[in-house]
């Protein structure tokens, strides 16, 4: 079953046609790879998902609602869709614990409610979700180092533990690898099939090759802000128009 479909996107920035005519269809449990070459649209595509671009026209629907037409990212993200940043975003002063166990408490009904005797309530449930997913990341042991001293592969660690602990149904993810060392990247490879194993459906923008086709169920290729070619791997491997795509651009 299809959980995001995308159809008809165009978009312009003045005269520039970042997107022209992006049909996507993305099933549900599925790890689904955009690539393509440096300024193909990929980003732009994945803002238009998230309710920080709109489009000019099309229909952008995640699992039956329209995530167009003055939806919030608030709102989209309430609908179950997580995005992993390109530079980590977390908040650098704080421990590794309060990071995760503040998006735990928006997704708790009555986290935020006192009673006026006790402490806030279900706060010892909320912390034991912060801690699970830490150690589900592998960085349990740090959850009271304070975050601005983590190395770059850890923030995205932590990220995706902030994201997870919300149980999304969307992970969308910008070059999750993007300079990471190769051993950061083959540990971010196997933590991403770990999680790939839970119902979710996850959105991967990615430039290394070995990080695709080590993840990917399906490849959509966009090149100058069209899908050129959609697939299984074993299909976008060595398919003329994607070489030439990546020979005229850059190579991934
Ligand atoms: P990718 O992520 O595949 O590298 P982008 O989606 O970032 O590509 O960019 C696609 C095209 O749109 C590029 O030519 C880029 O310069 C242009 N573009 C992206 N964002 C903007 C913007 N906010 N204003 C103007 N042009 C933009
Ligand atoms: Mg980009």
């Amino acid at each position: 079953m299809a959980i995001l479909e995308v159809s008809g996107v165009n978009k312009t920035f003045g005269g520039l046609k970042a997107l022209t005519d992006v049909n996507l269809t993305v099933e549900e449990n599925t790890i689904h790879a955009i690539i393509g070459p440096n300024g193909a649209g990929k980003s732009t595509m994945l803002n238009c998902m998230m309710g920080k671009l709109q489009p000019d026209n099309g229909v952008v629907n995640f699992d039956g609602t329209s995530l167009l037409g003055g939806i919030t990212p608030y709102q989209i993200n309430q609908l179950g869709v997580c995005r992993v940043f390109q530079t980590p975003e977390v908040f650098s002063d704080m421990s590794l614990l309060e990071n995760v166990m503040i998006p735990s408490l928006a997704r708790h009904d009555g986290a935020f409610e006192f009673n006026g005797w006790g402490p806030v309530a279900k706060r010892d449930e909320v912390s034991q979700d912060a801690i699970q997913m830490l150690a589900e990341v592998g960085l349990a042991e740090q959850r009271n180092v304070i975050t601005g001293s983590l190395s770059r592969g850890d923030k995205r660690r932590l990220e995706m533990a902030m994201c997870l602990v919300q149980k999304p149904k969307l992970l969308l993810l910008d070059e999750p690898t993007a300079g990471m060392s190769r051993a950061d990247t083959n540990n971010t490879i196997e933590l991403l099939k770990k999680i790939g194993e839970r119902d979710i459906t996850m959105i991967i923008i990615e430039h290394d090759m070995h990080v695709v086709f080590s993840l990917a169920d399906h490849i959509s290729v966009l090149a100058q802000g069209t899908v050129i070619v959609d697939g299984k791997p074993e299909s976008i491997k060595g398919d003329p128009r994607v070489i030439e795509a990546y020979l005229g651009g850059e190579l991934g």
